[in-house]
């Protein structure tokens, strides 16, 4: 058994055509995995897939707009009539929505959970009896520095990646048995698209997250590659519930 070598597994990666979902999705490609990108923007998605395919991987575009539950299940339905099966579940797909919480409408709020939280969960129950009936499976939950702190400007987001710590938890210790392993990557400050609205959006959000990371950068998507291939492979096959932090140190310091 190679520890780190994901030859002949299939991957999918949801919000895989961009950013951190897109930095996962090369690391799991170079290793070996064939690579399923799953989200709503075509055109990005095909850049996506030219990218991994460059690496020497086989991937695939499958439509889904994770806020919708038939989606989910419809993607991981497309995913298995392509490959014939199903090894790692990314779930990646994440927004947000920045304003004061006195202020989010009920809708607003929804629409955060729906596709942070409720999608990554549906996405999960529809692998589970397809990495059930392989024998076993790789889940990898994208968290957040806000599954752990606050933020003021962000009250359904934090709520949703604290919520998707303990989602980990429980689908864990549900699925050992079935050889399941669900584990959570908590990013710290990763330079993306979503992180460059808010840094629009959010006045001296760049000077204080360089003050506040002790390695004194931002990260890039490449610096999630590696978690997610150790999360991905027989590495890491008496790994299960953890909330692994990629941050650069910024949940340590005080
Ligand atoms: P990006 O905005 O670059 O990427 C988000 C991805 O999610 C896009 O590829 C988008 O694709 C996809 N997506 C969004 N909504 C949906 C939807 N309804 N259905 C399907 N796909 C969707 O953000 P990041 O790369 O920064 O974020 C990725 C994940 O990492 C998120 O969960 C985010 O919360 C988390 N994170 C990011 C941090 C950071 O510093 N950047 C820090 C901590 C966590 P499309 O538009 O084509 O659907």
């Amino acid at each position: 058994m190679k520890l780190f070598d994901l030859t002949g597994r299939v991957a999918v990666v949801t919000g895989g055509n961009g950013g951190i979902g897109l930095g996962m999705a090369r690391g799991l490609a170079a290793a070996g995995a064939a690579v399923a990108v799953a989200a709503r923007n075509r055109a990005k998605s095909e850049a996506a897939m030219a990218e991994l395919a460059a690496l020497g991987a086989e991937a695939a575009f499958v439509a889904l707009d994770v806020a919708d539950p038939a989606s989910c299940r419809a993607m991981v339905e497309a995913v298995v009539g392509r490959f014939g099966r199903l090894d790692i579940l990314v779930n990646n797909a994440g927004m947000s929505i920045r304003k004061p919480p006195e202020t989010y409408t009920v809708e607003e709020w929804q629409a955060v959970l729906n596709t942070n939280l409720t999608g990554a969960f549906v996405c999960c129950q529809a692998a589970h009896p397809v990495m059930k009936r392989n024998g076993g499976g790789k889940i990898i939950n994208i968290g957040s520095m806000m599954s752990v702190f606050g933020g003021a400007y962000a009250a359904p987001y934090s709520s949703s990646k604290g919520g998707i710590v303990q989602m980990t938890k429980s689908l864990a210790t549900a699925w050992a048995r079935d050889n399941i392993q669900v584990n959570a990557v908590l990013p710290g400050w990763i330079d993306t698209e979503l992180t460059r609205d808010a840094r629009d959006q959010v006045a001296g959000l760049n000077e204080r997250v360089l003050a506040r990371t002790p390695a004194g950068r931002w990260g890039v998507p490449d610096d999630l590659s590696g978690t997610a291939v150790f999360l991905a492979a027989p590495a890491s096959d008496f790994v299960t519930g953890a909330a692994i932090p990629v941050d650069g140190g910024y949940a340590s310091e005080f």
